[in-house]
């Protein structure tokens, strides 16, 4: 742990201090920010701390946002104690906190690193959302990352970063995949991603074999929403079903139930529908026991029952604020073992951490990590996350987490994904095996 003290304050901080005063409390208040960001927030990424000054200085300069909103309860006290002591002590103070190593409520989260990062989207900005790893059963070291460049479409990778396809299909937002799908007597993976230039759902089947994306839309499957957002796929096992959720901006969500066509084609049914209060867009579905998984960007991540015929009643998995999470709540992905045990991984995009959960009802915290720099650079302000447990090429052996990372850096470049192996996650959180 870097020991640091005033002189490293990020430049930003300081000019923004410089050209619009505040009160002692709020200067402090930026201070701690910043030596929460630079010294316990394992942000090895400068862009990132850049970011958090950024998003920090905006909710400042808007109170009816909520004062401090980002601030631990400790940069409350200090803000406090500033207000009382001067700003002069409380720096004092604040300083021997970040030389004691970050201890207590600012306890870092541990990190891990990732070891493979994809080559970035074609598109430049904020385009890289949202992966989806589909497991090659007879061929593991051939699986494949299927990532949404949401300003232009798919682009399929493999295990060690390199492109493998590139459909430019118009404005892909999130994408996932299951396998089974019974078409035309063959069994297959489909690949769903929301098409925001429509308001659709593409479908697209990977052709065995040559292991290609094929479009098996059948049309335009428009799906009557406006703005629509997330995408996550559920298979009934059971009932040999497969099902598409999308949600709305404005939090309306929506089950399609996927169904087999003439021609090879395949369509989507409308079979359910609820609504969330907030923005939503992550979502997972736990083939197995059953349940969906949904994010309020703002607020949380809520369960409720998965299958078509169910009660959309929403149980609290964790929240942000008091909770484990840092607002905007992004991707959520399901570790999931043969025996109904496993996590749950969920992007808490404002803090550039994941809080992992275990997978069985009632979803209990498990523990927080971040991604820092290790062979490629660290993580920051992830959107889509997906994860597997399937044993693939070293050394995913233990299975894979892939993150967008929204800043791609050494060297500079567009946005991309980075592969962690889950054996440092597991062992970062001891985690059983
Ligand atoms: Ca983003
Ligand atoms: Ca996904
Ligand atoms: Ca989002
Ligand atoms: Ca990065
Ligand atoms: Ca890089």
């Amino acid at each position: 742990m870097q020991a640091i003290g005033v002189p490293t304050v990020p430049a930003e901080a300081e000019r923004w201090n410089a050209r619009e005063p505040r009160s002692a409390r709020i200067r402090v208040a930026l201070l701690v920010h910043q030596m929460r960001a630079r010294c316990c927030g394992g942000l090895t990424d400068r862009g990132a701390a850049r970011d958090a000054t950024t998003r920090y200085a905006a909710d400042v300069r808007y109170p009816d946002r909520g004062i401090l909103p980002h601030t631990s309860g400790m940069t409350r006290l200090l803000a406090r104690s500033a207000a009382r002591i001067g700003t002069a002590s409380a720096l004092i103070v604040l300083i021997g906190i970040a030389q004691a190593g970050c201890a207590g409520p600012w306890q870092s989260p541990p990190v891990v690193q990732a070891v493979v990062e994809t080559q970035p989207v074609a598109s430049t900005g904020d385009a890289a959302d949202d992966p989806a790893i589909w497991v090659n059963e007879t061929d593991p070291a051939a699986s494949l990352i299927i990532g949404a460049d949401k300003r232009r479409g798919l682009e399929v990778y493999r295990l060690d970063g390199t492109l493998r396809q590139s459909l430019p299909d118009g404005r892909l937002n999130n994408v996932d995949v299951r396998d089974g799908f019974v078409l035309e007597q063959r069994s297959l993976a489909i690949v769903a991603a929301s098409d925001r230039d429509h308001d659709s759902i593409a479908l697209y089947a990977i052709t065995p074999g040559s292991l290609q994306l094929a479009n098996v839309a059948d049309g335009v499957l428009k799906t009557g929403l406006t703005k629509i957002y997330g995408l996550c796929m559920y298979a009934d096992r059971a009932r040999g079903r497969h099902y598409v959720f999308v949600n709305d901006k404005d939090g309306r969500y929506q089950q399609h139930e996927l169904e087999a066509r003439p021609g090879g084609r395949v369509g989507a049914r409308l079979v359910r529908e609820f609504r969330l209060e907030r923005r939503p867009e992550g979502c997972a579905a736990d083939d197995e026991l059953g349940w969906l998984y949904v994010g309020e960007e703002a607020t949380g991540v809520y369960r409720l029952p998965a299958a078509a015929d169910s009660a959309a009643t929403l149980e609290v998995v964790d929240r942000t604020g008091k909770g484990h999470l840092e607002a905007d709540v992004e991707g959520i992905a399901i570790f999931r073992r043969r025996d109904g045990r496993g996590y749950i991984v969920v992007s808490s995009q404002g803090d550039d951490a994941y809080a992992v959960y275990e997978r069985a009802p009632p979803n209990r915290y498990l523990g927080r990590f971040r991604i820092g720099d290790g062979r490629v650079d660290g993580v920051s302000g992830t959107d889509g996350v997906d994860v597997t447990s399937a044993a693939l090429a070293p050394p995913f052996e233990e299975g894979l987490l892939v993150v967008q990372d929204g800043r791609n850096t050494r060297p500079g470049a567009r946005q991309d994904f980075k592969l962690v192996p889950w054996r440092e996650v597991r062992r970062a959180l001891s985690l059983p095996d």
